[in-house]
């Protein structure tokens, strides 16, 4: 039933300003429990999204978030749990959308949308042509970048930096500053002096994290000596993670998205963490909402 559904947008929900975790998960396998990576910065109404890994749209329905209020997609890179859904997540509420959404994201973001546009053209020329709705293209705005660079519309900054995450040659962070508030969002990199230059001062920060404390139990002692120096040399342990907020300063730090070879608690993460940092550590979660502060309460 190709054109159902538009009934049931789904309801606003009483604004908060709030970052909230959709996708949790590090890698790109499924797991139960935590869905591929996707942070929602909410401010004044206004959501930002940061990377889009498979099924983050209807992450974002659950979570009561508002499609109409969508305003950018920032995409940390191109490894799949990052920037699965990018266009699904734009052609799915292309219905609800506005204004065009800002997306940012280095190449071959630009072709990404191309090729989409490509492939779902059926759908695409008949809700056109049955619905009246303007071309999807003319709902999305892409900027592809291949190195730091600032964009200020008056009222958000985003900035953008290169992160360290090899052999990915465009992977970045990035800074939101919206409202009197800043969030800092690592994507995947070892603990990058770049990033904490980037999150200086933020009031929070959202890093990666890959706990390897365990790794040996679960791994073969062969599958060990290959994956942990690699693990350790393209992604952050909570430690890590933990010293670039202690450098960056930050009030709070939110892990995420989290990979484990084994099971592992929130606590024995968050433990590694905070012996580094003394401020506020959280565990991402799926739907963990973060209030961010008041501009000037810290
Ligand atoms: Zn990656």
């Amino acid at each position: 039933m190709p054109h159902m559904g538009e009934a049931n947008a789904p309801k606003q929900t009483a604004s908060r300003n709030e970052l909230v975790v959709l996708g949790s998960a590090g890698g790109p396998t499924p797991k139960p429990g935590r869905r591929p990576v996707s942070h929602a910065l909410v401010v004044d109404q206004n959501i930002s999204l940061v990377d889009c890994g498979n099924g983050t749209i209807s992450q974002f329905v659950s979570a009561g978030l508002d499609l109409g209020s969508l305003r950018r997609i920032l995409i940390t890179h191109h490894h799949i749990d990052h920037v699965a859904d990018v266009a699904m997540f734009l052609h799915l509420a292309w219905s609800q959308l506005r204004a065009p959404v800002e997306v940012i994201g280095p190449p071959p973001v630009a072709r990404l949308f191309e090729l989409h546009y490509e492939a779902f053209d059926f759908d695409i020329q008949s809700r056109m042509n049955d619905e009246g709705r303007r071309h999807l293209r003319e709902f999305v705005r892409v900027h592809e970048i291949t190195g730091p660079e600032i964009f200020d519309d008056g009222s958000v900054t985003v900035t953008a930096a290169m992160v360290e995450h090899p052999p990915v040659e465009f992977a970045f962070g990035y800074r939101i500053d919206q409202a009197g508030r800043s969030v800092c969002f690592s994507g995947d990199t070892r603990p990058s002096e770049s990033l904490s230059t980037l999150a200086r001062g933020c009031d929070l920060l959202i890093h990666e994290t890959t706990y390897l404390t365990n790794a040996t139990d679960y791994l073969s002692a062969e599958r060990a000596t290959l994956v942990l120096p690699r693990m350790r040399s393209v992604h952050s342990d909570p430690k890590g993670a933990g010293q670039v907020a202690a450098a960056a300063g930050v009030s709070g730090l939110l892990l995420s998205p989290v990979g484990t070879f084994g099971p592992a608690s929130d606590e024995e993460i968050l433990a590694e963490a905070a012996a580094e940092f003394t401020g506020e550590v959280w565990v991402g979660r799926d739907f963990l909402r973060i209030p961010l502060p008041q501009p000037g309460e810290k």
